[in-house]
This record gives structure tokens, C-alpha cells and sequence, in this order.
């Protein structure tokens, strides 16, 4: 028996939902948890329907409150929890697990509510506490941090003898045939988009301005994309875990359309994460954004075109020769809703959500303590994104563009 929990009913939950089902030799009992009850019953029924009745039970969560999430650890007593709700639970869900005696896998690093700063020191503050409870914690196991940090990984192991230059590079070409949609939560993406750039060169980091530092990218079978440095997560630990790198930046597409709609939103004030008072009552404007558009989950049934992710490394290959590598994924927005009813970037998150569970599972990254994706043997994780829908390719020596 293996028991996990899955923790959000939103679009990457319904991914890891479906994928956990679709392993039922790993995984032989889930649960799926979240604040409203019913989005984790209707896609229950939907596994139920397609997967000839794979049975998921369901619970009621409020992943904000420390003793609400342990009685559901105690009732059900999962051994690994995979927290897909918002980065803002993720303290409150590790310490619960610690309470609980339960393991923790996520996808997104703390976020505190009411400042738009995402940093890994306040879980790597539990080292400690994970080590000595015996258990382990699993941190940004999506896509990018996830798939980033072990592609990052496998080319330290295979092909690298020292890496310099590592350029994350993430497109979305994607068409949803909305004005304006996120692609993931609304709040927690123009949180990270609408922020200071920063990048790692020399031993500090650089900051700019937002979007101030872009240019034109290639992507495998999908073209030239104006692409923008941001700041991104993994380059936090990625260079801490790889000290030989004297440059990490993180790349992302965005579109003119995208961007001009970012702008009005800011200079009109609606991206404000501070509550102001509207009628007497306090509204937070960047929540009642949310609310007001698409459900990045609802994006799916018209979603053409396709993401592609990947890494641009250079270095020295083990004879001490300049090597250029590109390691990537694409996925397609059309199969991943064919598959899940979930769009691609939901897709592309929740399937390494799913393989890192599957390798705490099968006690291949189980070791006591907090770890980034990165510090653990990459193969056998690489090995199962083939099988399970997110194939990657490799290409050596070619122009990097960056
Ligand atoms: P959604 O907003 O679609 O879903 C979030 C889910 O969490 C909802 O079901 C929501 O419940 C639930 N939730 C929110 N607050 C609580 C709470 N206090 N208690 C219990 N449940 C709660 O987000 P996504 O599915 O798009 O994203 C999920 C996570 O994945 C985010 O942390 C995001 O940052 C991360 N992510 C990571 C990526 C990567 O590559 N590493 C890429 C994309 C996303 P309700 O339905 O009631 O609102």
C-alpha cells in the first residue's frame, strides 16, 4: 500500500490526479484535497469515469491552518503529501507534516500573502526539523523549478566536467483565443512577471528592471519568440547546488498583447497585493482580479500550439573541451487536455510533480531532510518523463543564442 495526499483542486491538481491514477502500481490509495470540496469531487468522478472506476477519495482542507491539515494527515495517514495548492500554504503544510510525521513534495517555494518575494530561506530553515523527524521534504518539483533543475542535473552528471553559462529558456506558444488569460493561478503569475528582473553573474546577483533585458529566442518546431530575463526560483539553489557557474539566468516568452495588458493592470493599480477599502469592506485588488478572469484551469478546451522548456549550457565536457548543450521539452496544449482536461502549462507542472512522488515512492529521493529537485540522482527521474508524456531531446554544440 502507498497512500498519498494531494493537496489543490486546481489545474496542476487535476494533472497530478490524473497521473497518479494512470500509476496505480505506485500509487495504490489517493486522496485529493482541497478549500472547496467539489472541484476535488468532480475531478474524482472524471478519474473514476476513465481510469474504469479508480477510486479517489476526497476531503475538505484549509491548507492555512496548521490543525485543520493534521487531522486530515491523522485521519487518512498518507506518507507523502503533494502540495499543489498556493506557495502561501507551504509552511503551514511542512509544518503540519512534521506534526503528522508525513513527507512533503511541492512545486512553488514560499510566498509570503502580503510580499511579492519568493525565497527559499524559509524552507530551507527546516532542514533541521526534517532530518530529525526521519522525513523528507521535496521542494519546486513542477516544471521550472522541477524539470529544470534535474535537466540541469543530468548535464552535470553526463556531459559536463564544469558548467558555466546556464540560460533557463521557457516559451509558451500557446494560443488560448482569450484578450488576456494567466496561465497559471492569476495572483502568484503576475506576482512573479510584474517583479525587478535578476540573474546571478560572478558571484552576485544583478537586478533590472522589469522585462529590461529581452531578445529574440529559437525555439524547436516553434520559431523565434521575444524573449524576457526574469526572476525565477530554481536559480536560487541551482547556483548554490552548482558552484562552477558563473552565469544563471531564467528566460521567458511573452507577447505583445500579454505584456500591454500587464501594464494597464499596474498603472490602473489592479496588481496591488496591499487591501484596500472598497464599500467598507477590505478587498485585496490583485484577489479580485483573480476572480474576474479566466480560470487558467477552464483554459484548456481551446488551447492550441505548444510550450517548450528547457536548458542552454555552457562549459567544459569531461576532456576539458568548450561544449554548448540544449536540453528541452515541448508539449502540446491540445494532448494534455486530450489526456487530462488540463491545459499545458498545468500539464507540464503536474507531470514531474507526479514522477518526484513516484521516486520518493520507490525510495529512490528518500533521505531525511529539505532538498531541491536538483540534489538528487536525475536518471531514473529522466527515465520516467519519456514514459510518462513529457519526452526531452538533447542537442550538442550548436549556437546557444545567449
Ligand atoms: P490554482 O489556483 O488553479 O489552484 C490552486 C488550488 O489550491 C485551488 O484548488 C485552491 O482552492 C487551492 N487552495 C488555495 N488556497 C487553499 C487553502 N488555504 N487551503 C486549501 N486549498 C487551497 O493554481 P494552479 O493549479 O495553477 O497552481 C498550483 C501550484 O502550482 C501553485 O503553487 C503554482 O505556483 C504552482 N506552479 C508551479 C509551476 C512549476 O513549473 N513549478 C508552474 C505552474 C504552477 P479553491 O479552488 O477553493 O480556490
Amino acid at each position: 500500500m502507498s497512500k498519498i495526499l494531494i493537496i489543490g483542486a486546481g489545474g496542476v491538481g487535476t494533472v497530478v490526479a490524473h497521473k497518479v491514477a494512470q500509476n496505480p502500481e505506485v500509487f495504490t490509495d489517493i486522496i485529493l484535497a482541497s478549500r472547496t470540496q467539489s472541484k476535488c469531487d468532480a475531478i474524482a468522478e472524471a478519474i473514476g469515469t476513465r481510469y474504469g472506476n479508480k477510486k479517489i477519495r476526497t476531503a475538505r482542507v484549509d491548507a492555512d491552518q496548521v490543525p485543520d491539515l493534521v487531522r486530515l494527515f491523522n485521519e487518512y495517514k498518507p506518507e507523502l503529501v503533494i502540495n499543489v495548492a498556493l506557495p502561501y500554504q507551504d509552511l503551514t503544510i511542512m509544518d503540519a507534516c512534521l506534526e503528522a510525521g508525513v513527507n512533503y513534495l511541492d512545486t512553488a517555494n514560499y510566498e509570503p500573502k502580503d510580499e511579492a518575494k519568493f525565497e527559499y530561506k524559509w524552507q530551507w530553515a527546516y532542514q533541521d526539523k526534517f532530518k530529525k523527524a526521519g522525513l523528507t521534504a521535496i521542494l519546486g518539483c513542477g516544471f521550472d523549478p522541477g524539470a529544470s533543475g534535474v535537466f540541469t542535473a543530468y548535464a552535470a552528471k553526463h556531459h559536463f566536467s564544469e558548467m558555466h553559462y546556464l540560460d533557463i529558456v521557457d516559451c509558451n506558444a500557446g494560443d488560448h483565443g482569450k484578450a488576456f488569460a494567466t496561465n497559471f493561478n492569476p495572483e502568484i503569475n503576475i506576482r512573479e512577471v510584474t517583479q525587478k528582473g535578476k540573474y546571478w553573474e560572478n558571484g552576485r546577483w544583478v537586478t533590472t528592471e522589469p522585462h529590461e533585458i529581452h531578445q529574440s529566442l529559437h525555439y524547436p518546431h516553434i520559431g523565434p519568440r521575444e524573449s524576457y530575463v526574469i526572476y525565477h526560483e530554481e536559480l536560487e539553489s541551482l547556483v548554490k547546488n552548482f558552484p562552477t557557474l558563473k552565469r544563471a539566468r531564467f528566460w521567458m516568452t511573452f507577447g505583445q498583447e500579454y505584456l500591454t495588458h500587464l501594464r494597464v493592470i499596474q498603472n490602473i493599480g489592479m496588481a496591488r497585493i496591499d487591501p484596500i477599502l472598497y464599500n467598507g469592506v477590505e478587498i485585496v485588488p490583485i484577489q479580485f482580479l483573480k476572480a474576474v478572469l479566466p480560470d487558467p484551469g477552464e483554459l484548456g478546451e481551446n488551447y492550441t500550439g505548444q510550450t517548450s522548456i528547457g536548458c542552454r549550457i555552457k562549459g567544459l565536457d569531461p576532456s576539458g573541451k568548450p561544449l554548448s548543450y540544449y536540453i528541452y521539452n515541448n508539449c502540446s496544449h491540445e494532448a494534455a487536455y486530450k489526456e487530462t482536461g488540463a491545459q499545458g502549462v498545468s500539464y507540464t507542472t503536474g507531470v514531474p510533480a507526479m514522477i518526484g512522488a513516484m521516486m520518493f515512492m520507490k525510495g529512490l529521493w528518500k533521505k531525511p531532510g529539505v532538498f531541491n529537485v536538483e540534489e538528487f540522482d536525475p536518471d531514473p527521474f529522466m527515465e520516467q518523463m519519456n514514459k510518462q508524456g513529457l519526452p526531452w531531446h538533447e542537442i550538442f554544440n550548436e549556437n546557444l543564442e545567449v
